[in-house]
């Protein structure tokens, strides 16, 4: 776009913009120009150790990024953020939150100093239509963004937003909610859902944290079952997660780790190709399987 379509489409824009400067227009012109179509993420992230320890997981996230094309920024749905109503962080600054207790020094010593984008909190406030999404100016980076994203670029060189889970919705809500995201994935934005399809940290065995793919059988059954419908693309089963009997009710306790992948099969077209990997499980309960959306 040049610069004088990029004023005559100014003109189009709705009213809610006008408290917008010229320049921040004029910049988000520029940052989020026409891309060829993003994949989009559902990121396994586990415990926040992987942050800082070596292992085939952070592998698998450092792989799944030299696959895809360096994103423009992030748009991020983390497990780690609910709140009532929707959010996007809308700081320029965003600070690193350790969301966490009881782990080591280490672990709340990092830092992932990408910057935010205010351009791109905007953008989404202007393109959700079914709800009101809110511009936070307090929350940061959670460790369900952090601790995934700074494998994927070290560097902290893409900008990134994320948005909240609002917790009074149900999975159908939150499906829907992500189709209204979709046009992002043309102006350059990766979106990743951040979470963990099989999730009870109450019967975690911690005997079992080193033993390679150690399942339940009730989490291989639920983890299955997942698999065989994202690839089938069979996602009103998954939404309908509640009515899948033991295992689904043993795997998902409470739904704020699985509802970042709703939001990943909502943006799923039908040209997208659906792969799995670091699709294993950890000390029992939890998985760590992930999904990448290809165009
Ligand atoms: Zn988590």
């Amino acid at each position: 776009m040049d610069r004088k379509q990029f004023i005559k489409s100014m003109a189009l824009l709705p009213l809610t913009t006008s408290a917008m400067t010229l320049k921040e227009l004029e910049n988000m012109g520029k940052a989020f120009g026409p891309s060829q179509r993003m994949p989009v993420l559902f990121l396994g992230h586990g415990s926040p150790m992987n942050a800082i320890e070596e292992n085939e997981f952070v592998t698998g996230f450092r792989n799944v990024a030299k696959q895809i094309p360096k994103p423009q920024a992030i748009l991020c749905i983390s497990a780690h953020w609910e709140t009532r109503g929707t959010y996007v962080t809308g700081l320029q600054s965003p600070p690193t939150i350790h969301d966490f207790g009881g782990f080591p020094k280490a672990l709340f010593e990092v830092q992932y100093p990408a910057s935010g984008s205010p351009e791109l909190a905007k953008m989404t406030q202007e393109i959700v239509k079914s709800t009101s999404v809110g511009i936070d100016q307090q929350w940061g980076f959670d460790h369900g963004a952090w601790s995934v994203v700074k494998h994927l670029y070290p560097k902290a060189d893409v900008p990134m937003i994320q948005m909240s889970i609002d917790y009074t919705k149900d999975a159908r809500y939150h499906y829907a909610l992500a189709k209204e995201l979709s046009s992002l994935r043309n102006k350059g934005v990766l979106i990743i859902g951040s979470g963990n399809m099989v999730h009870n940290l109450r019967m975690i065995s911690w005997e079992h944290m080193n033993t390679d793919n150690y399942a339940f059988d009730w989490t291989l059954e639920a983890s299955s079952k997942m698999r065989k419908w994202i690839l089938e693309g069979n996602h009103e089963e998954l939404i309908s997660y509640a009515k899948q009997g033991r295992p689904f009710q043993l795997a998902i306790p409470t739904p704020e780790h699985y509802f970042p992948l709703m939001y990943v099969l909502g943006l799923k077209d039908k040209a997208d190709k659906v792969a799995l990997f670091n699709d294993k499980a950890v000390a029992g309960s939890l998985t760590m399987t992930s999904v990448s959306l290809h165009a």
